[in-house]
């Protein structure tokens, strides 16, 4: 018998995060005034969400994807800036737990479970998705080796006091020509590095969106993550983790705008009867709230299939990158035209908050992998998951695992991440069979029409 999750963790955390409309006055004027969410970042530190991007066995909390979803959940639904600067060091620390080794790994944790912020620093001003292209250099040294050259855009480039940061240390646009360090910005040397200035942005606009640049900066030999060369290997390793979990910034966000245009719905009195009895505004709503749903059954069997289908997650971080942010962006969309002007001004209804959720939202879908540059790494696995899907086979343990909501997941086990899967996708590949069992049991007309044969 699985072990049953504690009942709603989200509830102590919505509870610390206090009175709704007052925490959505106060991130109104932090989004207006462009001003960092230190407060709210620094409730979560004390709520103890740092531990859950650290894994057991470094003394964070039990391994649990679907418990952090549900953690990061609730505070996406009052604030995706919030949830996207504090969520970044879960994306930096990642690689550690991948190719560190046990100092790294015990170091990194202390920052984390300290609440430091740990920023993960992959872009250049002239290369974002083409990481191969990267130019800033670590050139061997006597003692280790030496960083020219800026990552930018990067959030939490300068608060963070930490970030795992990819640099070339090979043959331009080759695989193995690039490697990943730690950098503790604390052990450069001064003048050898600086931070770029805040980047302004069109949402998500209080928070740490800047750079760094590096002019002879030395690190230690201690400070390469893995071998040299495989820094490209890890960074892909280490997205199929972090694009999971983005879905949960767009399931939060979408619940979000669900909330306040429902509301208003109800409230609005039009021709003498409130909004939500007319069929159109019923119809929208009830639309949205299954694209939400949608959105939640992906990342909910994303963020457990981290744990009970390691070695599909190349495919399915790229389906659930792709998918979430698509749908939310969709029912944004939607929401909008019904909540009408309201979703446009600043200052009224709810303190502004749908205009700022749907920029916020906005960039889910550019980074951590564009939409198109998860499309693409689907679309490179496709001949295999076209043959796979003719075996009809399946991990049918771990697929019991991915799906069994609510309960404890195995540990992850970081060794088990692919860079392409083996035997295609479970959760596609069972549909079949899936589809014969509902069918024999007299499922609802059309519903069987819908999986693929
Ligand atoms: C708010 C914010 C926060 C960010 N945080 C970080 C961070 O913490 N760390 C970090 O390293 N970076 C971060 N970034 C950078 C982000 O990840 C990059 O924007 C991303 O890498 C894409 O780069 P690009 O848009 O500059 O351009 P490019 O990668 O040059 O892309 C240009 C266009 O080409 C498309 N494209 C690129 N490659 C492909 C492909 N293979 N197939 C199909 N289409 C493709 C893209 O979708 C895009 O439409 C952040 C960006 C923003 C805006």
């Amino acid at each position: 018998m699985p072990e049953q999750l504690a009942t709603r963790p989200e509830a102590a955390l919505d509870a610390i995060l206090g009175d709704p409309d007052r925490s959505a006055r106060r991130v109104a004027q932090l989004d207006d005034d462009e001003e960092f969410p230190a407060r709210l970042c620094a409730l979560l530190d004390d709520f103890g969400l740092p531990a859950h991007y650290v894994p057991a066995r470094w003394g964070g909390a039990p391994d649990d994807h679907e418990h952090l979803l549900r953690l990061w959940r609730t505070v996406a639904r009052r604030d995706l800036s919030t949830m996207t600067a504090h969520g970044k060091t879960y994306l930096g620390a990642a690689p550690v737990w991948i190719a560190g080794d046990p100092e790294q790994a015990a170091a990194t944790a202390a920052t984390v479970l300290s609440g430091n912020p740990v920023a993960w620093a992959l872009s250049e001003p002239d290369h974002g998705a083409d990481l191969l292209s990267g130019s800033l250099t670590a050139t061997a040294d006597p003692g280790g080796y030496r960083l020219d050259g800026a990552k930018w855009p990067v959030n939490n480039a300068t608060r963070g006091t930490h970030l795992t940061l990819l640099a070339r240390t090979g043959v331009t646009g080759s695989a193995r020509g690039h490697s990943l360090f730690l950098v503790d910005k604390a052990a450069l040397t001064p003048g050898t590095w600086r931070a770029l200035p805040k980047a302004p942005t069109h949402g998500i606009r209080g928070i740490d969106i800047s750079g760094i640049a590096f002019d002879g900066a030395l690190l230690p030999k201690a400070a390469l993550l893995g071998p040299e060369g495989t820094g490209i290997e890890t960074v892909l390793r280490t997205l199929q983790l972090t694009r999971t979990m983005c879905a949960v910034l767009s399931l939060g966000a979408g619940e979000h705008a669900l909330r306040l245009t429902a509301r208003f719905t109800a409230q609005r009195v039009i021709q003498g009867h409130p909004l939500i009895d007319r069929p159109h505004p019923r119809s929208v709503l009830g639309r949205c709230a299954a694209l939400l749903a949608a959105t939640e059954a992906a990342a909910l069997v994303g963020a457990r299939s981290i744990h009970g289908l390691t070695a599909e997650l190349s495919v399915t971080s790229t389906v659930v990158k792709s998918l979430a942010p698509t749908l939310v962006d969709s029912v944004l969309g939607e929401l909008a035209e019904l909540l009408g002007v309201r979703s446009y001004l600043t200052g009224v209804y709810e303190h502004g908050a749908f205009q700022k959720v749907r920029r916020d939202h906005q960039v889910v879908s550019v980074f951590d992998g564009s939409t198109p540059v998860n499309r693409s790494a689907l679309a490179q696995q496709f001949p295999r998951l076209a043959r796979a899907f003719t075996t009809g086979s399946h991990d049918a343990d771990g697929l019991a695992e991915a799906v069994s909501v609510g309960t404890r997941p195995r540990p992850v086990d970081h060794t088990a991440l692919t860079l392409s899967s083996r035997h295609g996708c479970s959760v596609v590949q069972s549909l079949p069979a899936l589809a014969e069992s509902i069918a024999a049991r007299g499922a609802p007309t059309g519903l069987v029409g819908q999986v693929p044969r």
